[in-house]
């Protein structure tokens, strides 16, 4: 794997190696929350967590963020298992589920009631909200803030015990209602919900929030530096109060985990967030979650996008304290430099004319070798078969060239790669007008590979199949599924009142299925094998819909960006 290159967040731990704090050991984790599929946003999260314990010899882990009863699914978990093992990246024996943790986190909330540090409250859900204060006014005191240890203590052990109905009571940490971090007017950590949890069944109706739950989980775990998006910043503060605390009630030993914040992926042309994917899902606009076109890693793997192509993107856009867009250019980019490295070369024609060479003997044919990787010759070389119908690209014959074509017209010469340079001497056309075939001679001395091909100099270099060996496949051209960078987003002369939605946005053309000609050797090729078409794009046999001996191509992206303006 790429080793990370310099960045804030391995500054921070090299500084915290150099202190000593953590003796120079590093352990990080990815804690996703099983409620739905990971996307490329993910994938970045991923990449920084997995990259950074492996460039200090450290470990990461995956942990199931599950303290969220309702939306949580095994589904999910396994989905994620295969992403992150997709990705390359090896959590050994760290793999952990924070529901495993609900007792400790119980025990935890004890030590902070014992220590006078957590209160069970009474109000109703709208009275605490009213107290809470503002930004610019402080909160007032809770009328149950000043409840004995031991009340709370009976309180919260008769929450657990199922005692009261949902939203009854609540446990709140007790840090002072005039801060002016907001998440520090004694935030709730514990409250009662009677739910049927993916793995703990109704073993539990109370359950930790987020905020309480998370620091605690890196806490068990000895994560030394646990790294999160920017929303968590003002979170902090209370990450490092409960941890003190806990700390000192004796829960945990110093030293304790730190949080650092580092901004999200934000990428445009797509959609990240987690409501919208549902949306589009849900309403049909793609094919399920594992469409090509959608930014999940199933999507992207059955889309023929490469773990190496994601880490390298993770490498290249780097980490940083500030939110910014990222060009969906770059990511593409980065799946065409590993593609184009890794890739073996086919030929397919996604949209067939017949050339006819009419001074080839009919009947005959014979074998043209071509390399399956120009820059690497230890992949060995393939044959073509050579007749006298071949296929070629509808685009690459003009009957009147336009200034600057150089491919088939009339009276040009064009070379047939791997075989023979041919001359245009005609074509044909049905009724409506239609060229159905063109016609052509060869040189039979121009064959590539022998002695006489270097004496044609021709400016043109076009693909082909056999059609007599050549076979129909199933091929579908995907391309971005928005065509507006922020999709949603208001534009220049929309109405005040307009609210557009992003759904506006979609590409009508973002799935195009179509029938190619394929050389016969891709009839070979294996589930989420991937190859360059040439001069069209990279494509990759479907890992689902491909069958033995028939595989189904799926375009992974084209040769060049389209989309540059
Ligand atoms: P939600 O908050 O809607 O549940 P989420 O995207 O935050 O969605 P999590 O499962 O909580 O989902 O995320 C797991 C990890 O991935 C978190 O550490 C989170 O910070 C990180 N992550 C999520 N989205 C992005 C993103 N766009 N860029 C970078 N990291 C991300
Ligand atoms: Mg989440
Ligand atoms: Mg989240």
């Amino acid at each position: 794997h790429p080793s990370p290159g310099s960045n804030f967040i391995r500054n921070l731990v090299e500084e915290d190696n150099r202190k000593g704090t953590w003796s120079g050991r590093v352990e990080t984790r990815f804690p996703p929350e099983p409620n739905g599929y990971l996307h490329y946003g993910h994938a970045k999260s991923i990449c920084l967590n997995f990259a950074l314990a492996e460039h200090f010899g450290g470990e990461c882990h995956l942990r199931f963020d599950d303290t969220n009863p309702e939306k949580e699914e095994q589904e999910y978990v396994d989905a994620i298992i295969d992403a992150v093992s997709w990705l390359g990246y090896d959590w050994g024996k760290h793999l952990y589920f924070a529901s495993d943790y609900f007792e400790t986190m119980y025990q935890c909330a004890v030590a902070l009631i014992e220590a006078g540090n957590a209160y069970v409250d009474s109000l109703p859900a709208d009275e605490m909200r009213a107290l809470r204060g503002t930004l610019t006014e402080p909160g007032s005191d809770s009328p149950y803030r000043s409840r004995s240890v031991e009340d709370n203590l009976d309180l919260f052990r008769r929450m657990r015990a199922g005692e009261f109905a949902d939203g009854a009571h609540v446990l709140r940490a007790k840090i002072d209602m005039a801060s002016p971090n907001l998440n520090l007017r004694d935030p709730v950590i514990y409250r009662i919900r009677r739910a049927t949890h993916h793995r703990t069944g109704e073993r539990w109706c109370i359950y930790p929030l987020y905020t309480f739950a998370h620091p605690i989980e890196d806490a068990i775990e000895n994560i030394t530096h646990s790294i999160c998006t920017l929303e968590f910043e003002d979170q902090r503060p209370f990450y490092d109060w409960l941890l003190a605390a806990l700390a000192d009630a004796g829960m945990f030993e110093r030293p304790l985990p730190r949080q650092i914040e580092f901004a999200r992926l934000n990428l445009n042309y797509t959609v990240l967030s987690k409501r919208r994917l549902i949306q589009l899902v849900d309403e049909g606009h793609v094919d399920g979650w594992d469409d090509p076109r959608l930014p999940t890693l199933i999507g992207a793997r059955r889309r023929g996008f490469t773990p190496e192509g994601f880490r390298l993107f993770a490498e290249r856009i780097g980490v940083s304290k500030s939110d910014s867009w990222i060009d969906m250019s770059v990511l593409e980019e980065c799946m065409r430099e590993h593609l184009n490295e890794a890739a073996e070369r086919r030929v397919a024609v996604l949209d067939p004319l017949k050339l006819v060479i009419t001074n080839y003997p009919q009947g005959s044919e014979e074998l043209c070798e071509a390399p399956n990787h120009p820059l690497k010759p230890e992949l060995g070389r393939r044959e073509m078969p050579f007749t006298r119908e071949l296929w070629i690209e509808r685009e690459d014959f003009m009957e009147e060239p336009v200034k600057g074509f150089r491919r088939l017209f009339p009276g040009n010469q064009v070379r047939l790669r791997y075989g023979y340079v041919v001359r245009c001497t005609g074509y044909e056309k049905d009724e409506a007008g239609n060229v159905t075939a063109v016609l052509a001679e060869y040189m039979p001395d121009s064959k590539s590979g022998t002695p006489g091909a270097d004496n044609y100099k021709v400016k043109g270099n076009l693909h082909w199949v056999s059609a007599v060996h050549g076979y129909r496949a199933q091929v579908r051209l995907y391309d971005r599924l928005f065509d507006q960078p922020h999709p949603g987003a208001r534009r220049e002369g929309d109405a005040p009142e307009l609210e557009r939605s992003f759904l506006k946005d979609l590409n009508p053309n973002s799935k195009q299925v179509i029938e190619a000609w394929l050389e016969p050797a891709l009839r070979r090729a294996q589930p989420e094998e991937r190859f360059q078409f040439e001069r069209h794009g990279y494509f990759v046999a479907d890992r689902i819909d491909s069958r033995d001996g028939a595989p189904v191509f799926n375009r992974s992206v084209t040769l060049k960006d389209s989309w540059a303006k």
